[in-house]
């Protein structure tokens, strides 16, 4: 199945419209405001419920695509006419052009028309979206064979063997992890709820945590789902946490994470985070990725320009039920504070640099040339090649390179 859509859809406009057809869609973790067709063809593409459906550049099945010099180039197919249909177009691949792996970011043309790829909503045939209540505490109705377990592991060994088997067995439409502050305030809607769990002790129950949602189609399906993570859970010495008591999910909660909604917590903090990393490859290297960066976080801890959350700050998920999966740090900092600002800043190149040394893959952030051009050397000129499909794509540079990189027309 597939849906075809146009700028200004918005995730939660597409989410309400397949939902009456059992539908969903991948959707990035930016929030239900955001614009699927602005991630599919041209941004990033992680979001919460990626270990099902995956990353949105590789959900993509065809684009209209308006080329800088004003030609419109369709790729791939938006129905069942028979016709072409290849989402990567005749010889080398125009999907890893127009997309590659993080996008273009606008520099290469407008996307005018999207056609992506769909999953099946696992939820009872009667079941509708309905919310309830008042801010901060809405009431959304679950789906009946759906539950969110947040399973504790006493070290990162057996948190990573753990998160192989739920990812490789396929139990989880979500599978992710944060930091121990993050879990607080994932699963409470103030400030105030979130530092009175931090304070009533939470931290000290928490080891490294791997939040799963089994959301299933039958009542057969979960519980087949739910013994085999009970099975994994146990063979790794693993707890739930929410079983035990230590963290309770609410109704909310539940539509919050399909609705990737549940990032926008991070802002009660400070009102603002950045990621650093982002290397998308194996679980064991998101892992190494979050051991690595611990210690250059608490330098900058210690200095008091960035947040507090003991160098443990993360966020990672797992793809398309498999071994892949990406870590990022997201880091609170304080805008109102140059010191803290700049601060950050010198964090996140430190992160970069390691990155580069320590081959922890491309961070999700490499934007404009000079960025680009610092990976260069050790990532066999790719620039070059950036620069070349610039050229021939917007010999006239009307494109914007802001985010992407300056072709010869700019640099004259
Ligand atoms: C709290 C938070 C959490 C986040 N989590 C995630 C996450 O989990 N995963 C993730 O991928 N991102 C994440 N982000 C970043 C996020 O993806 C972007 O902020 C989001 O995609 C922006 O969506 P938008 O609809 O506003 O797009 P815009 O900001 O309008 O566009 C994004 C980019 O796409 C280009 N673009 C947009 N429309 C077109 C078009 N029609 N043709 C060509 N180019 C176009 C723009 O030039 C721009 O470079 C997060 C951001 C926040 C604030």
């Amino acid at each position: 199945m597939y849906a075809v859509i146009e700028p200004y859809v918005t995730n939660a406009e597409l989410q309400a419209e397949l939902f009456k057809y059992r539908l969903m869609h991948h959707a990035q973790g930016a929030g239900p405001q955001t614009s699927p067709l602005a991630s599919h063809t041209s941004f990033v593409g992680p979001g919460f419920t990626s270990p099902y459906t995956g990353f949105s550049g590789r959900n993509v099945l065809g684009v209209e695509w308006v080329l800088p010099n004003g030609d419109i180039l369709r790729l791939g197919s938006f129905d069942h006419n028979g016709k072409w249909f290849s989402g990567d177009g005749p010889g080398p691949s125009l999907r890893g052009v127009m997309r590659g792996w993080l996008g273009a970011y606008g520099g290469l043309g407008v996307f005018t028309k999207c056609a992506i790829r769909l999953y099946s909503w696992p939820a009872q045939k009667d079941w509708k979206w309905r919310t309830g209540g008042t801010i901060p505490d809405y009431e959304w109705d679950i789906p009946q064979n759906w539950k969110i377990y947040v399973l504790n592991f006493e070290n990162w060994e057996t948190y990573e063997k753990a998160y192989y088997e739920i990812n490789d067995r396929e139990l989880a439409m979500i599978a992710t992890t944060s930091a121990p502050e993050g879990l607080a305030v994932l699963f409470t809607n103030t400030k105030t709820e979130a530092i009175n769990a931090i304070m009533g002790g939470l931290l000290t129950k928490i080891k490294k945590y791997i939040i799963v949602l089994v959301a299933a189609h039958t009542r057969r399906e979960f519980e087949f789902r739910t013994q085999l993570l009970r099975v994994i859970t146990e063979k790794y010495g693993g707890k739930d946490l929410v079983e035990t008591g230590v963290i309770s999910p609410k109704p909310m909660h539940y539509g919050e994470a399909v609705r990737n909604m549940l990032g926008a917590h991070a802002f009660r903090f400070s009102n603002c985070f950045q990621s650093t990393h982002g290397g998308m490859d194996s679980i064991s290297l998101a892992v190494r990725i979050a051991q690595l960066n611990k210690p250059i976080k608490q330098k900058y801890i210690k200095k008091r320009v960035i947040g507090d959350d003991k160098g443990e700050g993360i966020w990672m998920t797992g793809y398309e039920g498999g071994h892949m999966a990406h870590l990022e740090a997201p880091t609170v900092y304080d805008p109102t504070s140059a010191q803290s600002c700049s601060g950050y800043t010198e964090y996140q190149d430190e992160s970069n640099k390691m990155d580069l040394e320590q081959a922890l893959g491309m961070p999700f952030f490499i934007v404009g040339d000079d960025v680009h051009n610092y990976y260069a050397d050790r990532t066999m000129n790719y620039p070059d090649w950036l620069r070349k499909i610039k050229n021939a794509f917007d010999p006239k540079g009307a494109s914007d390179p802001g985010y992407y990189v300056t072709g010869a027309a700019k640099k004259k």
